[in-house]
């Protein structure tokens, strides 16, 4: 099995040379993340608690504001998350008014989307008629009453399938499913996993299980890591890696040999990819966040609803960008959580 790939450099797009942004490690900071709302319709067992309370969110207006001070800067991808972004109303119009804008170079920007899928079987095509180009859906299970029990919403399964149809239908491919492996919960639907993503002509990523929960579930034990993953696929069908897309993948590909599926494992815990990271996020209410697991935050929705100017707002994302930090410590004494999870920063 096995053709190794060598890592490519560090991320260097076309802007970079214009005024992209680039962060003190000289990493470019081309893709964006941004949080719509950090309500959500599923209650994952692994990801949250029964309780409701959030951090709030912006007027669509601000968000459209802020990414295209974002965009000014260099950014090529926006990634719009939460919580669940489909419950958030004026999506739409965000999604219009983003596919609107163009990149340094007068390009199109990438929109992609992630989402529980349980609303993509209707919203799949408005999304895409306003400018969507692609979804990633979260699935954790594939059979229906696992799935159930870890959403914690009968008929779960069924909801999300049928949306996963329609986004190929309405042409937001490629659509990538994104499971999160727990050990002792949903281990054993990987073998199940790799039959599906052949099946249903979908790009299937594993991630490993990080210390972003509301609970206190996460130890190093509860992680599949992706040798396992790799060697436990390879008894459905031997697997091929496959060539990065780009410099900054974050997923390892696998494709199966007979050329039907394609699997990726992104393996924050057990390969950490920190040193390709170009991402910055933007939380539901406003807070920039450099890394996951920040431990602070910068408040530019507080800048700009005190009257800050796009300069203004530019300088302090640049200035903000500047202090990302050079790697997460998972794993490492003295590792301390971020002070929100994964729900509250946008997954
Ligand atoms: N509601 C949307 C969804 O379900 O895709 C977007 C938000 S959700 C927080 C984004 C992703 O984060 C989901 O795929 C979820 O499984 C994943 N996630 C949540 N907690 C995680 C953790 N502790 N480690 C790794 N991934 C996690």
């Amino acid at each position: 099995m096995a053709i190794l790939f060598p890592i490519p450099p560090v991320a260097q797009p076309e802007s970079v040379g214009i005024a992209g942004l680039c962060d003190a490690h000289g990493r470019a900071i081309v893709d964006l993340r941004l949080s719509v709302t950090d309500r959500c319709n599923y209650r994952c067992v692994y990801c949250r608690d029964e309780a409701e309370a959030g951090f709030g969110e912006l007027k669509i207006e601000d968000y459209a504001r802020l990414v295209r001070a974002f965009v000014s800067l260099g950014i090529e991808k926006v990634r719009l998350t939460g919580g669940e972004p489909l419950l958030r109303s004026g999506l739409l119009d965000l999604i219009r008014e983003i596919a609107g804008m163009r990149t340094l170079h007068g390009r199109e920007l990438e929109i992609a989307l992630t989402t529980n899928g349980h609303l993509l079987e209707t919203m799949a095509k408005p999304m895409k008629d306003v400018g969507l180009s692609r979804v990633t859906v979260s699935m954790d299970a594939v059979d229906p009453e696992v799935f159930a029990r870890i959403t914690r919403v009968p008929g779960s399964y069924e909801r999300v399938l049928a949306g996963v149809r329609a986004a190929k239908d309405a042409g937001l491919e490629p659509v990538k499913i994104n499971c999160v492996l727990l050990r002792g919960f949903n281990d054993d639907q990987i073998e199940k996993f790799g039959e599906f993503a052949r099946k249903e002509g979908i790009i299937l990523r594993f991630i490993e299980f990080m210390p972003l929960e509301e609970g206190r579930v996460w130890s190093p034990e509860v992680v599949v890591r992706e040798c396992e993953i790799v060697e436990r696929l390879g008894r459905v069908m031997p697997l091929v890696e496959l060539p990065p897309n780009h410099s900054s993948e974050t997923a390892r590909r696998y494709g199966f040999a007979d050329g039907v599926g394609e699997i990726g494992i992104i393996a924050p815990v057990s390969r950490p990819f920190c040193g390709h990271c170009s991402r910055i996020r933007l939380t539901s209410d406003g807070k920039l966040r450099t890394c996951l697991f920040s431990q602070t935050e910068h408040d530019i929705a507080g800048k700009m609803l005190r009257g800050a100017t796009n300069d203004e707002l530019r300088t302090y994302i640049r200035e903000t960008v500047n202090t990302k930090e050079a790697r997460h410590h998972i794993g490492e004494p003295g590792f301390l959580k971020p002070s929100r999870s994964m729900v509250h920063i946008g997954g």
